[in-house]
């Protein structure tokens, strides 16, 4: 199958340079995509092939998330907690932890199916997430595969493993991780966080990650909390219980936040493989501080943490906060919000390839240029200029429309268990 895009404006995501061209685009998992060449008439299409109009649209390589949450989707408007938290440890007490309990795989299928849509709405089809449902564990991850799949995203997946829920959850997080991975699926070994996960558990992922040749995704020094804990338990600090485990040497961990860091774990994180992913909004939300990441720039990408699903919304938010963080200019807050590409081609996971792009409807009041397309992203273009979605040269969003699945439907039952789910808080 072909999709032709007929007079597209093409931006290179990499070198910005801009052609008006049409596009092939071929499908498949690590298809490509050719430039120029001519359109055929309508007697040499196959039966799949499609020719979209472009005139006037930009075309460019659509977006991925380096850290989300769909677990998160059915809190938006939930009954206010029933003590109010203070700080960050009870926010996740009071709050999330309260709710990830109360999941069951209806309810994650649902959350998974709406985020996926939300996802590639707004131009993202590829997602790195971080699951927990401490008593729906086993088969959460492929639920969520499968809603990802019917969408037509791409994913790599983890199940939040904590010793928090004892023992038996302990262990079942990590059959699932196992059984998730052995399948064949792209993913990580995921913990919650340092102050959450004792040195067996610790030990048991870092055996894991090596035999499915994975790395760990896991929350790192979001709050001050997370140092405290490690300080006091374990005589050291978070970067470097990790690295001592052995974590820093499997290239493919994601370790989010990174905020709270001495300047010997910043040594660590630097000298190591690992991608450190920023999600400055969840940390204003949660008041847990912010960070600058120009220790690892090549290797910090952003995320939305769960707060919602759009990574051009998330780009903006670290260009502003990292005015005051790190004096950051429109050039690395652009590096960072494609690093994720850099991060999963190196882990080689199919799903990012070329023949990922976004159709955007943005009709500025200036010039787009090569020399000034960084100043439009930043200013200008955002999800709302989304027309139409391609991942794995398969149309997904046409003019806004979801084309793989009835959102509606999907909405209505996520609105459904959104009710199962606060009866139950
Ligand atoms: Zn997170």
């Amino acid at each position: 199958m072909t999709i032709y895009l007929k007079d597209a404006t093409f931006i290179d995501w990499q070198s910005f340079e801009i052609s008006r061209t049409n596009l092939a685009v071929e499908s498949g998992p690590g298809a490509g995509i050719s430039l120029s060449g001519n359109i055929p008439g309508t007697e040499n299409l196959g039966a799949e092939d499609r020719i979209i109009d472009c005139k006037g649209k930009f075309v460019t390589k659509s977006f991925a998330c380096g850290h989300h949450h769909i677990y998160s989707t059915l809190a938006r408007g939930m009954p206010a907690p029933r003590t109010i938290p203070t700080n960050f440890s009870e926010i996740l007490e009071y709050v999330w932890w309260h709710i990830d309990k109360r999941l069951d795989l209806e309810m994650i299928e649902a959350s998974a199916l709406a985020s996926a849509i939300y996802c590639v709405k707004n131009g993202v089809t590829f997602v790195i997430d971080h699951h927990a449902s401490p008593f729906a564990i086993e088969g959460s991850l492929e639920t969520i595969a499968n809603a990802f799949d019917r969408v037509g995203i791409s994913h790599m997946l983890c199940y939040e493993m904590s010793d928090r829920d004892g023992a038996e959850v302990r262990e079942q997080g990590l059959a699932e991780t196992d059984t998730f991975l052995s399948s064949g699926r792209a993913g990580h070994v995921g913990l919650h966080a340092s102050f959450t996960v004792g040195e067996k558990l610790l030990a048991d992922s870092i055996v894991l990650a090596k035999k499915h040749q994975t790395g760990l995704h896991i929350h790192v020094a979001e709050d001050k909390a997370d140092q405290k804990h490690a300080e006091a338990n374990f005589g050291k600090r978070v970067v470097e219980r990790l690295s001592d485990a052995g974590a820093l040497e499997l290239n493919k961990s994601i370790f989010g936040h990174c905020i709270h860091l001495s300047p010997n774990e910043l040594q660590l994180l630097q000298n190591s493989g690992v991608w450190v992913v920023q999600n400055v909004e969840s940390n204003q939300n949660n008041n847990v501080g912010v960070a600058g990441y120009g220790e690892i720039a090549d290797r910090t990408m952003l995320g939305t943490d769960g707060m919602h699903c759009d990574m051009l919304r998330s780009a903006k938010a670290a260009f502003l906060v990292g005015q005051a963080t790190e004096g950051i200019g429109f050039d690395t807050i652009y590096e960072r919000f494609r690093n994720v590409h850099h991060y999963i081609r190196s882990t080689g996971t199919a799903g990012d390839a070329d023949n990922n792009l976004v159709i955007l409807d943005y009709d500025p009041p200036t010039d787009l240029t090569r020399d000034n397309f960084l100043g439009h992203f930043v200013y200008g273009i955002d999800a709302r200029h989304v027309e139409s979605v391609i991942s794995m040269g398969r149309l997904l969003v046409e003019d806004r429309k979801i084309t793989t699945v009835d959102e509606k439907e999907v909405l209505t039952q996520a609105r459904a268990m959104g009710r199962k789910l606060w009866d139950k808080l």
